[in-house]
């Protein structure tokens, strides 16, 4: 079966794609957007999000964006390459054009984009304010639409609704491969939809915002490693992701960009099925892995700057598993609730023997752990549970940097922690426009990435600023992609 003449296909309805669809829309297009999941399940990963932004004000960004995205670049790159990155893009070499690090001029256009996105949403009804977080305190400022991500979903999602003579929705519908003409365009898409139903849409410019392929074993375990075997999606929407996107644009020669062997990691408790079942409260206990010995400070700095670097830690254990540890002074912090998102229950003991056997791990190598841990800890005061407040083990490996106290008092209290992945690094280059880059640094036409497609990401996730990055790069490929409609070719 075909469909045809689209002026712009748009893969996946989460804020990446909608911000695509609805822009290309209102600039003129007749759009079509194709959606893997059904109706009441649309919205990938944004439909679970509390939905984060990195921001001071609606105005700006947070003061820290810039540097934390730069801190954050890609491994080490060679600087006779990268200082060309200052130029203008038509002046820059294609070895640097195609080169997969952080682009410095997507970077400044996110953060100069993001108050114009957040602006536009309110267009739809949705109100951003300072909102609380699992965290008791925080590195930077972030700000979040009331209602989080489900809001967006339901805004744009029923301004698509109103308006089927302009953008249609193929529900059910997946996109597996893209159509290039002879002179290497993009005029369309193959999908599958229900009972394996191939079907064709024909259209002069594709944005692919299918998010990433954290809901892709086969992928994980290519890119990430066996450890990835552990590791699931932080949400249910994560499923629904499962790396076409990126693959459709590689597979026609587009730069890689993002991490592929990295993920955005986040530690929750393997036992809950609720939404983002975080475990955020271990830098005031220990960790131990399934042998009963720890594994790496816990305490390295603010949880909502380190959990990532742990979690990751946390993976590599054997069975990809570890349990926090604390004893009745966990109490002493105030609203340490806040911090832990799964409603189940901790294993809860008498005697620190009693919680090794409930929890599983050897008893005598985690009773010497524990010793050994209590015995380097400070005798001095100060104990400050929002703010890092050097209480740090002495002539321990690895240390526990701050919030040290022994483990001591009844009740005991564990919960287990795996690694879980709310979405992958690996994606594809884009420009400012979010055309896609081919590995010869050239765009290819009518080809757009938008969110998670689009790889930004290296070493540590630069925190709230996912959503941020779809909302902009959606809104970017749809106003360019609906100018490209009446270009001639
Ligand atoms: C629990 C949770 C909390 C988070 N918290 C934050 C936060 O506070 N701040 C922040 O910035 N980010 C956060 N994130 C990350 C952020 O939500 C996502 O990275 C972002 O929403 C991704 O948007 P997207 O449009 O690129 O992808 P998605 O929202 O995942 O949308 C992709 C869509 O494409 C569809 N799809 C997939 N493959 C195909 C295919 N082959 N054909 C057709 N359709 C397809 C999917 O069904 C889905 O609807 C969080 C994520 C989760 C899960």
């Amino acid at each position: 079966m075909n469909r045809e003449n689209f002026d712009v296909i748009v893969v996946g309805c989460g804020i990446a794609g909608l911000s695509a669809a609805i822009t290309a829309q209102q600039n003129g297009a007749r759009v079509a957007i194709l959606e893997r999941a059904p109706i009441d399940e649309r919205g990938g990963n944004t439909r679970y999000t509390e939905s984060f932004w990195r921001m001071k004000s609606i105005d700006a960004v947070s003061d820290d964006f810039v540097e934390r995205f730069a801190a954050n670049a890609g491994g080490w790159p060679d600087p006779g390459i990268v200082r060309d990155a200052v130029r203008d893009r038509e002046d820059q070499p294609a070895v640097l054009r195609a080169l997969g690090v952080i682009d410095p001029n997507l970077i400044a256009t996110i953060a100069e984009e993001a108050p114009k996105a957040l602006k536009w949403l309110s267009e739809f009804g949705i109100k951003f304010d300072h909102l609380p977080l699992y965290f008791l305190n925080q590195s930077t400022t972030r700000m979040g639409p009331i209602g989080g991500g489900l809001a967006l979903v339901e805004a744009l999602g029923g301004y698509v609704d109103a308006r089927p003579e302009d953008m249609t929705v193929f529900y059910e519908t997946a996109a597996r491969a893209l159509i290039q003409d002879d002179r290497g365009a993009i005029v369309g898409v193959t999908t599958v939809g229900p009972d394996n139903t191939p079907v064709e849409f024909r259209g002069r410019n594709v944005v692919l915002a299918s998010g990433g392929f954290q809901g892709n074993q086969e992928m994980l375990t290519h890119y990430v490693g066996p450890q990835a075997q552990f590791v699931r999606p932080v949400s249910r929407g994560g499923h629904y992701n499962r790396g076409e996107g990126v693959r459709m644009a590689l597979s026609v020669g587009a730069a890689p960009c993002g991490d592929f062997g990295s993920f955005h990691a986040q530690p929750v408790d393997p036992r809950a099925i609720d939404i983002e079942p975080v475990v955020l409260n271990y830098s005031y206990g220990i960790l131990v892995n399934d042998a009963g010995r720890r594994f790496t400070d816990e305490a390295p700095g603010m949880v909502d700057a380190t959990y990532e670097e742990v979690a990751r830690l946390i993976m590599a254990q054997r069975h990809g598993i570890a349990y926090a540890v604390f004893d009745a002074g966990l109490d002493d912090v105030e609203n340490w609730p806040v911090t832990v998102r799964s409603r189940v229950p901790p294993i809860e003991a008498e005697s620190l023997m009693e919680l090794a056997r409930a929890i599983g791990v050897d008893a005598r190598d985690f009773l010497a752990t524990v010793e050994a841990y209590n015995g380097a800890c400070p005798t001095s005061d100060g104990f400050d549970p929002l703010h890092t407040d050097g209480l740090s083990t002495t002539g321990l490996e690895p240390r526990k940097s701050h919030w040290a106290r022994p483990i001591a008092r009844a009740p005991f209290r564990a919960w287990p922690i795996i690694c879980s992945n709310c979405f992958t690094f690996g994606g594809v280059k884009i420009d400012e426009r979010a055309r896609v880059i081919n590995a010869e640094g050239d765009a290819i036409p009518g080809l757009y990435a938008a969110g998670e497609v689009a790889g930004i990401y290296y070493r540590v996730y630069t925190g709230a600023t996912s959503v941020m990055r779809g909302a902009v790069t959606g809104r970017l490929a749809g106003a360019d992609a609906a100018l490209r409609r009446n270009a001639p070719d």
